[in-house]
């Protein structure tokens, strides 16, 4: 659970304010808030992306994923770095170090999602994760991307935005997202994200919850490119700035 190393690229220090945007998985959180960091000159950092390299620790050593003693123990000799991208393309996504390997590339299939989710419920490996996310972003000048951001690791966070849309059009833009041929159905797709969504909402530390202040954005019926459109315009209307779009 070593905090020490922390790193952020740098960014524009004028700006410090934080935008937190939780939400269930396949909300369009990273679409979004890669699309307000760019346009607002903040640093974009994903937590969920440390959840999975703590996951892909715990697979790597073969604990039980409910094994909360091990997965403490585990903890304590864990390092977990989170790298902002750049602004440019091609620098967007967030590289994350474990005990030093850069793991970015290993935490985006199946058994690593699952795992994350599996290893987020316990309290001791949230309040630790917390702690990072926290230090990192302690300068502000971010957007921060998670379940429990606006309630847990920034309760006051300048702007909070919930995300949101029904699970099975979250489900088949996940879907979509997989290349082809994909090789599940979209109903598995659909039925995993269902399930994570579940253990996320209903555990006892931290459930998934808008925070009382959060803007609720539901793009059920929007598209992506909608979504990121209204989402601009949430924090452009926080920032007291004029809306970039008519
Ligand atoms: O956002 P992402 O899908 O990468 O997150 C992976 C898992 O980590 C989620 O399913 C969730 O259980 C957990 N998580 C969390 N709190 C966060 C971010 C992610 O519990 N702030």
């Amino acid at each position: 659970m070593s905090s020490e190393k922390i790193s952020t690229r740098s960014f524009d220090p004028s700006r410090k304010i934080i935008v937190a945007i939780d939400g269930p998985s396949g909300a369009g959180k990273s679409t979004i808030a890669r699309h307000l960091a760019r346009h607002f000159g903040l640093l974009n950092l994903e937590t969920g992306a440390m959840y999975r390299a703590f996951a892909l620790k715990a697979l790597r050593a073969a604990l039980p994923l409910d094994d909360r003693s091990g997965l403490e123990r585990l903890a304590n000799e864990t390092t977990i770095r989170l790298e902002a991208g750049g602004q440019e393309p091609g620098e967007k996504e967030n590289r994350v170090l474990l005990d030093g390997e850069d793991v970015t590339a290993l935490l985006r299939n199946q058994t690593v999602t699952d795992a994350a989710s599996r290893v987020s419920v316990f309290p001791a490996i949230r309040s630790w994760m917390v702690r990072l996310q926290q230090q990192l972003a302690a300068g502000g000048g971010v957007v921060m991307e998670g379940r429990d951001i606006g309630t847990v690791v920034f309760p006051h966070a300048e702007v909070k935005i919930f995300l949101d849309a029904a699970p099975e059009v979250r489900g088949l833009r996940r879907f979509d997202q997989l290349g082809s041929p994909p090789a599940v159905q979209p109903e598995e797709v659909i039925r995993d994200l269902r399930a994570r969504d579940e253990r996320d909402r209903n555990r006892a530390d931290s459930p998934l919850k808008p925070a009382p202040d959060a803007v609720l954005l539901d793009s059920t019926h929007m598209t992506l490119e909608q979504a990121v459109e209204a989402a601009e315009a949430i924090v452009a209307a926080k920032l007291g700035q004029p809306p970039s779009r008519a």
